[in-house]
Order: structure tokens, then sequence, then C-alpha cells
């Protein structure tokens, strides 16, 4: 088993002390570590937020890219060379709300990716507007006399639009964080853990021990995770208490199985170059 620290960047976080990203950012380095997966053999890829800072902190490749936009990337990261292990990380603005797009077509394709979402419930960059998960009349810098929409739930969605791995962890308990993360990675498909990764600064509602008080383990509880029904209904649970752990897994094939061009296993990266005429090549385009 390779050690956490092989994954630890030259640049330290610069998010405030408490940040539940911290944690997040351990627990990933923590699943790459037991799952001894060489550190320039991943690339993480993020988006805009503090979350999305992450990549800078991790010895991995990285890419931080545009608002909203890791997963695309991601994809176009995972179509030209899979033998990479792919991490899109960001948070609940970033993900649900500017890239909510590409969120549901990611899940649809199943592209053998995990997805990491800090979500804490507040734009936290932009110092705390409202987000797509924060809850209902919950005031907040952009929404003074309480938020009017009802919040989203990443987990609903994800199950709805095809995601085959589910997860949902906590800054709070970072071991089992790590063991969800792990649990992705491993995964043959899509899978996302949605982390309630508490903003100290600006979320004064969802705080550690606003989760401590609710949070409880599906696994606990002999959750099936096979049955799509039971998910959807432990999706939209919420009040005095709150599911963590895995809501869902399902094997089914990958896009990179059913793209013509991936079907030898060879990435893209290695293929050789089957045409070399880039004159030819711009012909058939124009
Ligand atoms: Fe973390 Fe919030 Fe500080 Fe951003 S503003 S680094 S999300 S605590
Ligand atoms: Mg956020």
């Amino acid at each position: 088993m390779a050690q956490v620290k092989e994954y630890i960047g030259k640049i330290k976080p610069d998010w405030c002390p408490g940040c539940g990203d911290f944690a997040v950012l351990n627990a990933l380095q923590r699943a790459l570590a037991e799952l001894d997966i060489a550190p320039h053999t991943v690339q993480v890829v993020s988006g805009i937020g503090c979350s999305s800072n992450l990549p800078g902190f991790i010895n991995a490749y990285g890419f931080h890219g545009l608002h909203g936009r890791s997963l695309p990337v991601a994809t176009g990261v995972r179509l030209g060379n899979h033998g990479l292990t792919v991490i899109a990380t960001g948070g609940d603005g970033d993900g649900y709300g500017i890239g909510v797009g590409h969120f549901v077509h990611t899940c649809r394709r199943n592209v053998n990716m995990t997805y990491i979402v800090m979500d804490n419930q507040v734009y936290g960059l932009t110092t705390g507007q409202a987000s797509p998960t924060t809850e209902k009349d919950i005031r907040t810098k952009s929404t003074p006399e309480g938020t009017i929409e009802t919040a989203l739930s990443p987990v609903a969605l994800a199950l709805t639009c095809g995601a085959t791995y589910v997860a949902r962890g906590f800054s709070g308990d970072n071991l089992h964080l790590a063991q969800m993360i792990r649990g992705a990675i491993e995964h043959k498909g899509f899978a996302l853990v949605d982390v309630f990764s508490p903003c100290v600064t600006y979320n004064k509602h969802n705080t550690y021990p606003w989760f401590r008080e609710r949070v409880y383990k599906l696994e606990d509880e002999k959750h099936d995770i096979s049955d799509f029904r039971l998910a959807i209904e432990k999706a939209f649970e919420w009040g005095a208490r709150i599911p963590l752990g895995l809501f869902y897994k399902v094997e089914r094939p990958t896009y990179e199985d059913e793209e013509p061009a991936l079907r030898s296993g060879i990435p893209l990266a290695k293929q050789p170059l089957k045409r070399t005429d880039l004159a030819a090549i711009m012909e058939d385009f124009i």
C-alpha cells in the first residue's frame, strides 16, 4: 500500500481553518493510497469555487477549468486516455448550479470516473449566496428574507439520471468518507460522492453539530444497495434523520465500453495514428 504523504501536493490549502474541504482532500489521498494508485496515473479536474481549488493541493495531474465545466473536461480526459484514474471535484454551486446540465448527461453516459462534490449548501468563494442545495427559508447574503426555492436533491438527481454508484459522505467522519471515495474509484462507471462539507465561514446553519445530530449510516440499517426505489426514498430523507453511505450501486456497460474507438481497450493516447496527412483530414472537415 502507498503512503498518504505521496499524494500531498507542494502547495498548502488556503481554505479557512475548519473548512470541511480539508477532510475531503485527506479522504481522497487516503483512498488513493489504499488502492495503491500511482500519483502519475491520476488526473484530478475541477471547475471554480473554494473546493475547486483541490487539484492544486494534491500530488497528481491537475486541471483547474471553468465554472461548472469540470465534467466535460474530465470526460475528455477519460476518452483521450482511459488508462488514467479520473476524479472530478467541485462544489454544489459549480456542479449542481452552473454545471448541472453536464452532471445530468455525464450520469446517463456512465463515463467511468469519480465525481466528488463538496456540498456546503452555499456559494462559499463568492461570500455566501444561496446555492441549489440551500434549504428553503434559509437567509443568506442573496436571500435576506429567506430562500424561496426548494433545495435540489443531488442523490435523487444522480439516481434518476443513471449514475451507477451514488454515495454520500460527511467531512466530520473522515474514515467513512474515504471508504465511500475508495468504493467510487473502484466502481466501473460514473460514481457520485456527495459530501456534506461545512462552510464554517458563510453557512451558520448547516454546521458540523447540525449534521452530527442528524446523520446516520445506511449500512448500519442493512440498506439494500441494489434496490433503486429504496435508494430514491432514502435520497429524500431529510430533517431529523439524514442518511450517509452508499445509496445505490449497479453494474452496466460504461461509455468507454460502448464507444467503438475504445473497444480495443488501448487508450487513444497510446494508439498509433491511422492518418497523418493533416491537410487531407482538414479537407474532410471543410
Ligand atoms: Fe471553506 Fe467556506 Fe472558507 Fe470557502 S469560505 S474555504 S467553503 S469555509
Ligand atoms: Mg458550495
